[in-house]
């Protein structure tokens, strides 16, 4: 394939508006996947974006496509489109020349739609409107493409009207992406510069690096140079995702592909990195911003035993998901761990499920705080948090665009429910960081029977300490099972209890009932009970289930 046949493009969207049902229809019709009734999804491969139906990782295929008779290769890389995770859309679109962005006709444009269209235009890239979810009864294609030439300026003719779930003018989609993306702009005799742009660790294979060739090519047995740590590799496989890896002989410039060359180390694989020829060196590709965390939360070990095996997996998993920053770091209570940043609690779910379901790792994580500057001394639903309203725009007659300056702290952790609730789902939202701000904060303790809960320390303003404190012992009050004893539940800054709730003790005794009876039943329910005991943690005396943390810090 010469590089003029050949098209990278990334499908951007807001949340649930169907890039990853165009991207099955895509990958059907050019015959990568063979057409049943069963592909839904199928770029969404993580058990976690299964469970959840949403994708969290960005995923690329290659696709063969002849169009009067010419043959094109494509790739297509689908990404997730939740806030949380731009991360994964931002280093997809350096491997692309366009974008499909996807706008649900029902919906309209919504706050990742705005966002995801800027990251594109910001890259210079061609951008195909694609209005998805025509066969819906409620659907005004007219109306969004008015919301798109009015708010980003692209001509209405631009626009393709599609039914990705019914296939209704998807080959139209793919008639537009030959027509209006460029191909890639870099030449096969120029010496190889490869951009590394997403990585998996294998537990067989070592790093699986997912590459971008801006020049030259590579083939099993040449030898590379990371321009990062300036290592030398034999490679030992390229090739495309068909989804699936599929080696081939080789990748030229222009093309999307895997290579594996030997990287043992995690620390070997950087995302970002440029690779080139042995004894043939390039200028580097500029390669990414790092990310910037948003929240931030300890994890450590259930069990300190584990502590080596959970480096492991936390150093594999980042691999992965390169959004995360990793810092060590110890608690009287917990033991040795690491503070962990994550793009929003979303984010920090979906990794710690993946530690769970991909590494078979039990973790204990902190309540989730934003970060401050402190000064150490010697010693809507809007106005409820703290927003000033900035600016305001109107999409059409039925929507607005409006911009808030937030503290962090207040949207972190649940603004996206409750904005989505209050406004029946119609409300999207998005942010950006608008810098550090003076504010008067307190911190609070949260203690069981006198003993400080870690997890739920916080930083709060002073305005909110004393309604605050009384809700989360409310809500710890609901979220720990009743115990041999009773239980004090306060809340306290400094020295001073705010607030407090009583756990009564609890009197029966679930094994001293059937004790006597049928031995099988007695043992399952030790069982159990022992299975249980894992999931806890121990604050004093007290047993706190391990989820309780988050369950105590959503608001609803
Ligand atoms: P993504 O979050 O943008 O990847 O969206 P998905 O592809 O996961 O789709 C979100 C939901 O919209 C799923 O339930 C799809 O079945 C549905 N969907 C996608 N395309 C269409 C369409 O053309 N028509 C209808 N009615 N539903 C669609
Ligand atoms: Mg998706």
């Amino acid at each position: 394939y010469p590089v003029e046949s050949i098209r990278n493009f990334s499908i951007i969207a807001h949340v649930d508006h169907g890039k990853s049902t165009l991207a099955d229809r895509l990958l059907e019709i050019t015959g990568t996947i063979a057409k049943t009734h069963h592909n839904k999804q199928v770029l969404d491969k993580l058990q976690v974006e299964r469970e959840r139906g949403i994708t969290v990782k960005a995923q690329s295929a290659s696709l063969f496509y002849s169009h009067e008779g010419a043959n094109y290769l494509l790739n297509l890389i689908d990404t997730p489109g939740h806030v949380d995770f731009s991360y994964e859309v931002s280093r997809s679109l350096s491997a692309c020349q366009g974008v499909l962005l996807v706008v649900d006709a029902n919906e309209g444009i919504q706050a990742q739609t705005v966002a995801n269209f800027y990251l594109a235009f910001e890259a210079q890239l061609a951008i195909i409107p694609v209005i998805n979810k025509i066969d819906l009864k409620n659907a005004d294609p007219e109306r969004v493409e008015k919301q798109i030439e009015k708010l980003f300026d692209i001509p209405i003719d631009e626009c393709v009207r599609i039914s990705a779930k019914q296939g209704t003018n998807v080959e139209k989609v793919l008639q537009k992406v030959i027509e209006k993306i460029p191909p890639p702009q870099c030449n096969t005799a120029d010496p190889l510069k490869a951009l590394v742009f997403d990585s998996t660790f294998d537990h067989y294979r070592g790093v699986i690096a997912n590459i971008a060739l801006f020049g030259g090519e590579i083939q099993k047995g040449h030898k590379v140079v990371s321009a990062h740590t300036k290592k030398r590799y034999e490679v030992n496989e390229v090739g495309i995702l068909t989804p699936n890896e599929q080696p081939t002989h080789k990748l030229y410039a222009g093309q999307v592909g895997y290579l594996i060359a030997g990287m043992k180390e995690v620390t070997e694989a950087q995302i970002g990195d440029t690779l080139f020829l042995y004894k043939q060196p390039v200028e580097p590709l500029p390669g990414f911003k790092s990310a910037k965390p948003m929240v931030f939360a300890g994890m450590y070990p259930v069990d300190q035993t584990e502590y080596n095996n959970l480096k492991s997996a936390l150093e594999r998993l980042t691999l992965n998901d390169s959004s995360v920053t990793v810092h060590r770091d110890s608690s009287l209570a917990l033991g040795a761990g690491w503070r962990l940043g994550f793009l929003g609690l979303l984010h920090m779910e979906v990794f710690n499920q993946r530690l769970e379901q991909e590494y078979n790792m039990s973790v204990i994580v902190t309540a989730p705080t934003v970060p401050y500057k402190a000064v150490l001394s010697s010693a809507k639903l809007i106005k409820d948090r703290r927003a000033v309203q900035k600016d305001m725009l109107y999409i059409d007659e039925r929507r607005v665009i409006l911009k808030y300056l937030f503290p962090l702290n207040e949207i972190v952790v649940d603004f996206y429910d409750a904005l989505k609730s209050l406004s029946s789902g119609y409300a999207s939202f998005d942010y950006e960081d608008a810098g550090y701000q003076a504010a008067d904060l307190i911190k609070m303790d949260i203690l069981l029977n006198g003993n400080p809960v870690e997890e739920l320390a916080t930083i709060i303003h002073n305005d909110k300490a004393y309604a605050t404190g009384k809700f989360l012992c409310e809500r710890l009050k609901d979220a720990i099972p009743r115990q041999l004893f009773e239980i004090a539940i306060q809340a306290a800054i400094g020295k001073k209890i705010i607030a407090r709730e009583t756990l009564k003790a609890y009197r029966k005794n679930v094994v001293a009932k059937c004790y006597g009876g049928d031995i099988t039943r007695r043992m399952k329910l030790l069982k159990r009970q022992a299975e249980g005991k894992k999931l806890m943690r121990k604050i004093g005396n007290v047993e706190v289930p391990r989820d309780a943390f988050i369950r105590v810090l959503k608001r609803q």
